[in-house]
């Protein structure tokens, strides 16, 4: 087996993958407006009621129309999942693991096609859905990898009277309910990590982006992996998503999303139902509120250039994302602050079909409120210093908008705001820095640029967040190399792509046999 390596990104200087996304642009638009049904066992299911995707960019395209799951048909899909999870967890890991490694050759092949239908369905620019493409096939090769090496066990002490073993078993339905930022990469990682294992999904892909999700369910199939094993019920979160996580014969929640959601679901998900046999697990991915900290002694283009990227990359619409910067010292305030807004104002911002386009839509119309109230905010209290425009006339467009001089108490500091703005606060020393950045209740990400050693060990140790980077941004967690996770309102710290993910999804057993 050649050892897992992330997948590499699309050099888009060299012409023929330039003209490959453009033909790939061009078989999704003549694509767009299908009708997709729900997949249950393997069944296609046409309902009355619809999802309509639309194109963030042009909200009078459609991208495509989906049935809609109810109540009934998120019951039927559970008792397929059930009675499949018994055939499936039999199945050898081996044999699981390489459904995965033919689905990675597939998407490999079908990148452009599947990057392209990101630009349309999220309004992904070229190089964003081209990473959470690449992220996708990382999910694929390491899981199965990942497997590989868990389906050994692990050794236990041993003596002449009995021989011990442990090993791990699957649990049973996950319900998946991923999110729309990365609606490949981490709707496809939560889902095949469940499924690796020997466990059955239910997956509710979130509501702007139903599309991709059906592309990654054919494609699955296509790898030979068995009906029942992974059903698709895109539906409203009230009405399935409640249901499924309520239902007794759940065994895992597998969440991606906000902070309010996930409390919710791990509120719900402690209520022990009639008939229910088990703890339910909650793994749970959720906000943050990023910082990149800049010491005065940095390498301060470094510095710039990293949170311009951190901030904006994908209009700040990840977890991830970098939506506050604290600079020690006056000086470097003055310098770095001076910087990114001139690297901001260059950005350019339109529909991501254009290969130029940084700063594309927002994802929908709740996205693009809730941003410009908080852009409203941010004007009381801190100094607009670039952006702070938007239009929604033909899509979700807002400007990369930074605020400086802002308290850190503020809300706009304080606040997951999951869009392009950006607040700069200025710290007197380092350790007033790290306390500004962890007056949060997340603890996600972070960086910190600096040339002070003694300064990048006490942030090892004192910066309280799941990911940490020095002297680079906060963002592009790489599958296998940076496990990706937070902690306090971040979530459970599962460290997706990480050496211990797989395990969330399995029970140990341990088996003596006396000699
Ligand atoms: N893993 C992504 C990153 O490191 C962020 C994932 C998210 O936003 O949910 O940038």
């Amino acid at each position: 087996m050649i050892p897992y390596k992330s997948e590499p990104l699309t050099n888009f200087s060299v012409e023929e993958h330039r003209q490959a996304y453009l033909a790939a642009l061009k078989k999704v638009e003549s694509e767009l407006g299908k009708e997709y049904p729900l997949i249950i066992g393997g069944e296609r299911v046409t309902t009355e009621q619809k999802i309509v995707s639309y194109n963030p960019s042009n909200t009078s395209e459609v991208v495509g129309t989906v049935s809609k799951a109810n109540q009934e048909l998120a019951e039927k899909a559970m008792q397929i999942a059930d009675s499949t999870f018994n055939a499936w967890k039999k199945v050898n890991p081996v044999v699981r693991a390489e459904v995965l490694f033919k689905a990675a050759a597939i998407v490999r092949r079908r990148k452009y096609e599947l990057s392209a239908w990101l630009t349309k369905e999220a309004g992904k620019p070229w190089v964003q859905a081209d990473a959470d493409i690449a992220e996708g096939i990382d999910f694929l090769e390491y899981y199965g990898r990942q497997m590989l090496e868990l389906a050994q066990g692990k050794p236990l002490a041993q003596n002449q009277n009995q021989i011990n073993k442990y090993s791990y078993v699957s649990l049973g339905v996950g319900v998946v309910i991923s999110p729309w930022n990365f609606p490949f990469a981490i709707m496809l990682g939560t889902t095949v990590a469940a499924v690796v294992t020997g466990n059955t999904v239910l997956l509710k892909p979130a509501s702007t982006t139903p599309v991709i999700a059906y592309k990654f369910m054919e494609i699955m199939e296509e790898a030979g992996l068995p009906a029942g094993v992974i059903n698709y019920i895109p539906g409203s979160g009230a009405e399935v998503g409640d249901y499924l996580v309520d239902h007794p014969r759940t065994r895992f929640i597998s969440f991606t999303g906000s902070r309010d959601v996930g409390l919710r679901i791990n509120q719900r998900a402690s209520v022990l139902n009639e008939g229910q046999i088990w703890i339910k697990r909650v793994i749970a991915e959720m906000g943050g509120k990023d910082t990149i900290v800049v010491d005065d002694n940095a390498d301060l283009e470094l510095a710039a250039q990293s949170i311009v990227t951190s901030a904006f990359g994908f209009s700040g619409q990840k977890c991830s994302a970098c939506s506050r910067a604290v600079i020690v010292g006056d000086e470097a305030y003055q310098t770095v602050l001076n910087r990114v807004v001139e690297l901001t104002n260059e950005l350019v911002i339109g529909d991501p079909v254009n290969e130029e386009t940084y700063i594309g839509p927002v994802n929908d119309a709740g996205a693009f409120k809730k941003i410009t109230e908080y852009i409203e905010i941010g004007k009381d209290e801190g100094r607009l210093v670039a952006g702070g425009t938007a239009d929604d006339s033909k899509g979700y467009f807002i400007s990369p908008t930074i605020f400086a001089d802002v308290d850190p108490q503020a809300r706009i500091m304080q606040e997951e705001i999951f869009g392009p703005v950006l607040a700069f606060a200025k710290a007197k020393d380092f350790d007033e820095a790290i306390d500004i950045a962890n007056n949060t209740v997340y603890g996600l990400t972070g960086a910190v640029l600096s040339t002070n050693r003694f300064h990048l060990e006490k942030a090892r140790e004192d910066f309280h967040v799941g990911n940490l980077y020095f002297n680079r941004g906060c963002t592009a967690a790489t599958v296998g190399y940076q496990p990706f996770g937070g902690f306090n309102m971040s979530g459970t710290d599962s460290k997706a792509g990480g050496p211990d993910y797989l395990v969330l999804h399995m029970q140990a057993k341990s088996v003596s046999e006396a000699l």
